[in-house]
């Protein structure tokens, strides 16, 4: 008999009970709004502020209403505007250049390698060749490229590096926290994210003035003194009157159910890279099948897994997703034509008028992703495993047959 997979691929871990209780405080005191505290109190989201900026070793944290929030909320404090060129990856979620496009700035891609990282020749080309002074770099999917080498090129170019951690959250480059190399790290809070508040940001970083900017932007009005984690007033008081307030703050619910989240993060973090690892081992050697290299100085979180059929045809992959998807395992392709939920890619935002990058479509044909949620234990994922090892060998072995 077959074995099939009975977990879901979208179910996460319920909030835990002090999230829980937290959440219930706010709401018999009804004081939601952050700025909405009595004489003393320090707001939910101010402390969470506080402690997502030690976390990470930041000077100062924000939070906001979304990841896509933060983005455009961090492009613009770094004074993103009218039609400039902003790089970012050609292998992302649709936010990350939707957030450019918001700002009305314009995105242009860099390619992608077979390590599913941010390709560093074609950063340099494209630093030449478009002018651009920003990077809104993604670490999609947790893979983190080298970083001293990707902040050399930015710093030699003077290109200011804007982190999208929506994925690496809790990762790590050589020590360095994500989100720490470049001027500014944008996380996302959202449910399917390594904290789950249902919406949600964080932006961290160092310099006052563009932080102090971050928050005048959010929506702080005069209100900033209620932050604990901010600039110091001055950075507020000359800056205020040239700052729009684009109303995108974070309330007391969602930050009393993040803080024990963020307790648990490093713990959470762990429980999804061994999953990863069972995943990794038992897909070690299938045939036709690449897997994706980790660096030693990446200690990522593999909170999903990637790997590769390169050069397969499309109707091969399609079989391996529909043969894997009748045994309950719910691969997403972003090779395919046509987008389907969340698996669009540079070609489909036709907005940003996209060149075409035939090494970064090469890698994206054959490029298949899965969730790892926590509600999947270690056997599981050995199942799981041992479910796409039959059905890419089914096909890889139909195939060697019929040439
Ligand atoms: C989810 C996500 C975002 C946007 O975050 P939201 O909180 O959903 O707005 C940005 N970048 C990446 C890579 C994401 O996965």
């Amino acid at each position: 008999m077959t074995e099939r997979f009975e977990g879901s691929f979208t179910q996460q871990e319920p909030i835990p009970e002090d999230g829980i209780d937290a959440a219930v405080e706010v709401m018999r005191h009804g004081r939601l709004h952050r700025y909405n505290s009595a004489p003393g109190e320090t707001a939910e989201v101010a402390r969470l502020e506080v402690e997502f900026a030690a976390y990470t070793g930041a000077r100062y944290c924000l939070a906001v209403a979304s990841g896509g929030s933060a983005l455009a909320t961090a492009l613009r404090a770094v004074g993103v505007g009218g039609g400039e060129p902003v790089l970012s990856n050609a292998f992302t979620l649709a936010p990350v250049p939707g957030a450019i496009q918001s700002v009305g700035g314009h995105p242009v891609f860099v390619g992608v390698t077979r390590g599913l990282t941010l390709d560093l020749d074609d950063l340099s080309a494209k630093i030449a060749s478009s002018g651009a002074g920003v990077l809104l770099l993604s670490h999609m999917r947790g893979h983190v490229c080298d970083m001293e080498a990707l902040m050399r090129i930015c710093d030699a170019a003077g290109v200011t590096v804007i982190e999208d951690c929506a994925h690496t959250m809790g990762a790590r480059w050589n020590g360095v926290p994500s989100g720490r190399h470049g001027a500014l790290g944008c996380y996302s809070t959202q449910t399917y994210k390594h904290m789950n508040s249902g919406e949600g940001g964080l932006i961290v970083g160092d310099d006052p003035d563009v932080m102090a900017r971050a928050i005048l932007l959010s929506g702080s009005y005069m209100l900033f003194d209620r932050h604990a984690a901010a600039p110091p007033p001055a950075h507020f008081e000359t800056q205020h009157p040239d700052i729009p307030n684009v109303s995108g703050r974070m309330d007391n619910l969602r930050a009393a159910i993040l803080r024990p989240q963020l307790r648990a993060l490093d713990r959470n973090c762990a429980a999804w890279t061994a999953r990863y690892r069972v995943v990794e081992a038992g897909l070690a050697e299938t045939p036709g099948l690449t897997l994706i290299d980790r660096p030693a100085p990446e200690a990522f979180v593999g909170s999903s897994f990637q790997f590769l059929l390169e050069d397969w045809s499309p109707e091969a992959v399609r079989d391996v997703v529909e043969r894997c998807a009748a045994r309950g395992v719910e691969l997403k392709w972003f090779g395919a034509e046509a987008p389907a939920a969340f698996t669009s890619r540079y070609v489909h935002w036709r907005y940003a008028a996209p060149e075409p990058m035939p090494e970064t479509d090469r890698v994206l044909a054959g490029l298949l992703d899965m969730r790892l949620p926590l509600t999947f234990d270690e056997r599981d994922c050995a199942q799981i495993a041992r479910i796409i090892r039959a059905e890419v060998g089914a096909v890889w072995q139909g195939r060697a047959a019929a040439e």
